[in-house]
């Protein structure tokens, strides 16, 4: 039986992992299905304190898990397909095996969130990316026109990347004002290759027939015209769903699926505990997340004495 699980393997995950293993309950992280989690997709991190230059997202976390590791924290890349916390021990499914956990650090992080129409799903990975770091140098988008979709950070920086690539970039909003960070908008509206278009949305992605990004139909808000705008890829950067529906009926969460701590970094169920972006829709930070892996860590190790007393 494991003292300590942690399920998921970004920035709260690690830092949850170092702690617990620096508290010798030696953990056991389940890394899921994108190891290093949302951060790998970033090119460069330039908030994370004690970086001045900035560091690379994937070198951030690798060198968090390594830290971890250090001290005895081991890593298993299976996906977690079920969780039974109805009693303790607590038994979690895992690529079909069963393991017992005296308790759980939830740190499962959130995913992209999508338009949700269907010439979206049909043209993803032919075109539609949610990942310039990922996706952004591939030959097809080389000089060519391209539309981010969104107006936040996320998009800012998905649009300055890209401009490494393409001929022009078409950032798309809904509004007529970025969400985004002031510093982010600002360089974002400050590069020449990049082109706001305010006020509208994408209504559908075309073309499917030809089974290529061809350009996005558009509609703008305020005066409801359309209008068809040519380009060879369209990333989307809308934000994000937090990644918590194994957990569904079984610990507390709020209409759009985020867990509710209850008691510092617990969960309404005694034992489980939670951390980062699947619990978190207001501050999302990489530093945010790592400090409450921290906490979660501390609450874990505090509930583990307190049991054993
Ligand atoms: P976000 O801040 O939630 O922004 C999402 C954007 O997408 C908003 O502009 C929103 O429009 C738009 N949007 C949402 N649903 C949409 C839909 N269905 N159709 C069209 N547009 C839609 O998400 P994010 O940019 O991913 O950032 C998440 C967090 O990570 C933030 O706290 C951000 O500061 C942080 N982050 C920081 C950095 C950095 O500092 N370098 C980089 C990336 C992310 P509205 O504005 O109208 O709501």
């Amino acid at each position: 039986m494991e003292k300590v699980i942690v399920i998921g393997s970004g920035c709260a995950g690690w830092t949850a992992a170092l702690y617990t293993a620096r508290a010798n309950l030696q953990p056991l992280v389940l890394a899921g299905g994108q190891p290093g989690g949302l951060l790998t997709t970033t090119n460069i991190v330039e908030n994370f304190p004690g970086f001045p230059e900035g560091v690379d997202g994937y070198e951030l976390m690798t060198r968090m898990q390594k830290q971890a590791e250090r001290f005895g924290a081991r890593a298993s890349f299976g996906s977690v397909e079920r969780v039974d916390f109805s009693k303790r021990p607590f038994v979690l499914t895992v690529d079909g095996k069963k393991v017992e956990a005296e308790t759980v650090i939830i740190a499962t992080g959130a995913s992209h969130r999508h338009l949700g129409f269907e010439s979206e799903a049909k043209l993803e990975t032919k075109g539609v990316t949610y990942c310039a770091t990922c996706d952004g140098a591939l030959p097809v988008f080389r000089n060519q026109p391209l539309v981010v979709v969104g107006g936040g950070d996320s998009a800012c920086e998905e649009a300055l990347y890209l401009t490494r690539f393409g001929s022009v970039i078409h950032l798309v909003h809904r509004r007529d004002k970025l969400r985004a960070s002031k510093i982010m908008a600002e360089r974002a509206l400050s590069n020449p290759k990049i082109k706001p278009v305010w006020d509208s949305v994408v209504t559908e992605i075309l073309d499917p027939k030809q089974d290529k990004v061809t350009g996005v139909r558009l509609k703008n808000v305020k005066t409801g015209a359309e209008s068809v705008l040519a380009c060879m890829g369209v990333f989307i950067a809308i934000g994000h769903t937090p990644n918590t529906g194994i957990f569904k009926g079984q610990i507390e969460m709020d209409a759009n699926g985020y867990i509710i701590p209850k008691r510092g970094t617990m969960t309404s169920v005694p034992g489980v505990f939670v951390a980062g972006d699947c619990a978190d829709h207001v501050y999302r930070q990489a530093i945010t997340a790592a400090g409450a892996g921290c906490a979660a860590a501390i609450d874990a190790e505090k509930f583990l004495a307190a049991q054993n007393q």
